[in-house]
């Protein structure tokens, strides 16, 4: 107890970059590295009351900005995927890994080749694109991977340490997002602002598309296999609208056990933090009888087409779940700028999937080359 961890951040001013930023600043911790893109000036803020050893954005002339504007400091600021790869290795006991999208893959997977240290990774989309690769870099060089994703942490927590024989299903639960009871007929007219409104969870703008949409579970189905070692069959995605039950696992004489709490992201982000112990959180007390009942029921595939897709081909090894990922990327970007409906973002996914799905995923260069190849696709077909 009481040990000052060293803890970098790639994604430092996204949605759980800054509450990951808050359970450090609660417990103590030290920043080693900050990583942003386009919100510099929250990023200089961080900088100023952090004082990380390196900062770095993917973008050199704002690079540039944030040196003139932290002269005084004399804290270093890396530019591009070097900085960012640069600010992964630098020596620290912990990396969140809170970058949206497929960005996040080389500096994370650069985090695991440093062997040793502890990723704590909220990325979902690494795991979904290049889960095998990722996974073998993680035993390879002895990484410790603890997830952030609640419904994982979840698991994780469940779990306990227990061997997998054990286990014979995860109940992995979903919201069902703002959309669970609205009819199919009425989401092709559904706008941006609607879908941004999360009942449950404050979140980013992209995985809060992805929950409206049901894509966010899919990819976690995907997720959850490459975390836990298990084919999708032992994985059963339960509508649960209260969002108190985090995910549960089923173990071999059926016996359910459940994570619970409030929908509060610093609550996984402080677990993956200070494992295996429990510290006092910010995160509020949970008032079952206030809730009154828990409820549950089957997800309608034919309503939402990502994570129908997504279970049809989550056993697949080739590089369509880099597809998948990557349409679904440049689809919401679409649907956030009002270029496509919302019903369009499912029927890229599905298209994009069926086209350059089967290519062989043999190495990260394979996945990235598959990944853009799907952005462009999405992106053409939709101009
Ligand atoms: P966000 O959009 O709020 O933040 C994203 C972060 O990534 C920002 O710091 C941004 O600067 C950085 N970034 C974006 N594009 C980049 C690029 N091209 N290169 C480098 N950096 C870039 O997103 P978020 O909601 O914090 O989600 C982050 C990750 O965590 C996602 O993978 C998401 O699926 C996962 N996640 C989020 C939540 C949540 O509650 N927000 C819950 C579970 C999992
Ligand atoms: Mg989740």
């Amino acid at each position: 107890m009481g040990e000052k961890k060293k803890v970098s951040i790639l994604g430092s001013t996204g949605s759980i970059g800054r509450q990951s930023l808050e359970v450090i600043k609660n417990l103590g911790y030290e920043v080693t590295a900050l990583t942003g893109n386009k919100n510099i000036g929250l990023l200089e803020e961080q900088i100023r009351e952090f004082r990380p050893a390196l900062a770095a954005v993917p973008d050199e002339s704002a690079a540039k900005d944030l040196r003139i504007r932290l002269a005084d400091t004399g804290v270093k600021i890396a530019s591009g995927e070097g900085g960012l790869i640069d600010a992964a290795e630098l020596s620290s006991d912990i990396l969140i890994s809170s970058v949206v999208g497929t960005a996040g893959l080389r500096p994370t997977m650069a985090a695991v080749k440093c062997g040793g240290r502890r990723i704590a990774l909220a990325n979902k989309e690494t795991l979904v694109c290049a889960g095998h690769l990722f996974m073998d870099a993680v035993k390879k060089y002895g990484a410790e991977l603890i997830p952030v994703d609640s419904e994982h942490s979840a698991i994780f927590q469940c779990l306990d340490g227990r061997p997998r024989e054990e286990l014979k299903r995860i109940l992995l639960t979903a919201s069902g997002g703002p959309f669970a009871n609205t009819p199919k007929s009425e989401f092709a007219s559904i706008t941006k602002e609607r879908a941004l409104r999360h009942p449950n969870w404050s979140m980013g703008a992209k995985i809060t598309i992805d929950s409206a949409t049901m894509m966010n579970k899919g990819l976690e189905v995907i997720e959850a296999m490459h975390l836990f070692g298990v084919s999708s069959d032992k994985i059963h995605v339960l509508i649960h609208p209260q969002s108190v039950i985090h995910s549960m696992v089923e173990f071999c004489d059926n016996a359910v056990i459940a994570q619970l709490g409030t929908p509060d992201m610093r609550l996984p982000i402080q677990f993956a933090l200070t494992y295996p112990e429990r510290r006092p959180s910010p995160a509020g007390e949970l008032d079952l009888s206030a809730i009154g009942s828990l409820t549950f029921s089957e997800p309608d595939l034919d309503k939402f087409s990502c994570l129908a897709t997504a279970l049809r081909i989550a056993d697949r090894s080739d590089v369509s779940h880099a597809v998948m990922n990557a349409a679904n990327e440049a689809a919401v970007s679409l649907f956030l700028e009002d270029r496509i409906g919302f019903t369009e973002i499912g029927e890229a996914v599905t298209d994009a999937v069926e086209r350059l799905g089967d290519a062989p995923a043999s190495d990260l260069d394979d996945v990235l080359a598959a990944d853009a190849c799907a952005r462009e696709y999405i992106l053409k077909q939709r101009i």
